[in-house]
C-alpha cells in the first residue's frame, strides 16, 4: 500500500477524523483508537480472571501454594467521547456509532459558535443514554432521531431538509416513549425549533 507523503491518513472507520496511531496497519482517529485499546483491555481482564483461576485451582492441589496472580486493572469510569459523557455501565449497551455521530455535530457546532445548539444535544443525548431505567430498544430509536436532527443542525442551513426534519422533531415529541424519555424532550422542544427553523 503506497500513501502520497503530504496527504493525511483519515481513521478507517469512515469517520472523516485524521488517524492518529501512525505506523500501525490500521489507522484510527483518536475516539477509535481509544475505543479499540479499551477493548484489548476487556480482553486482557478476560484472560487474566482465566489464569487467576487456574492458579488458584491449582494451588488448592499442592502443598506448596502460592501461585502468583495477575492484577486486573480497573477500567476508565466513563466512555469519553470529544463532548459527551457515557456511564462505563453503559458502554456495550447503547448504539454508540450514534453518540459518535452526535458528538461529532457537536464538535462542528462548537467551532461554528453555535452553543446552545451543542448544548442542547449534548444535553439531550446524555440524560437518556445514562438512565439506567429505560429500556435499550427506546434508547437506540431514540437517538437515531437525535443523530440524524444532530447532523441536519451541524449542516449549513441551505443544505437542511426542512420536511425531514419536522417529521423527526413530530416523531421525537410525538411518539409513546418512556415518561423519561418524553420529560428529556418536552424540556427542550421550543429550542430545538428555534434551532433547526430559526
Ligand atoms: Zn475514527
Amino acid at each position: 500500500m503506497t500513501e502520497t507523503a503530504t496527504a493525511p491518513t483519515l481513521c478507517s472507520q469512515n469517520d472523516g477524523k485524521q488517524a492518529v496511531n501512525t505506523g500501525e496497519t490500521v489507522p484510527l482517529c483518536a475516539d477509535c483508537y481509544y475505543r479499540t485499546e479499551l477493548a484489548r483491555s476487556l480482553a486482557f481482564n478476560r484472560e487474566a480472571a482465566l489464569y487467576n483461576l487456574a492458579s488458584q485451582d491449582l494451588d488448592r492441589m499442592s502443598v506448596i501454594g502460592g501461585s502468583p496472580l495477575l492484577k486486573i486493572p480497573d477500567l476508565p469510569d466513563a466512555y469519553v467521547f470529544n463532548n459527551i459523557k457515557i456511564d462505563h455501565s453503559t458502554v456495550g449497551v447503547v448504539n454508540t456509532a450514534n453518540v459518535h455521530t452526535i458528538d461529532v455535530a457537536i464538535s462542528h457546532l462548537n467551532q461554528a459558535g453555535k452553543t446552545e445548539a451543542s448544548d442542547l444535544f449534548r444535553e439531550l443525548t446524555e440524560n437518556v443514554v445514562n438512565d439506567q431505567d429505560i429500556d435499550r430498544k427506546n434508547i437506540d430509536e431514540y437517538l437515531d432521531i437525535v443523530a440524524y436532527l444532530s447532523d441536519q443542525a451541524a449542516a449549513a442551513a441551505k443544505d437542511r431538509k426542512k420536511g425531514l426534519i419536522k417529521a423527526a422533531i413530530d416523531e421525537l415529541i410525538n411518539r409513546a416513549w418512556p415518561n423519561a424519555i418524553k420529560a428529556a424532550v418536552e424540556n427542550v422542544t421550543p429550542m430545538l425549533n428555534h434551532i433547526m427553523f430559526g
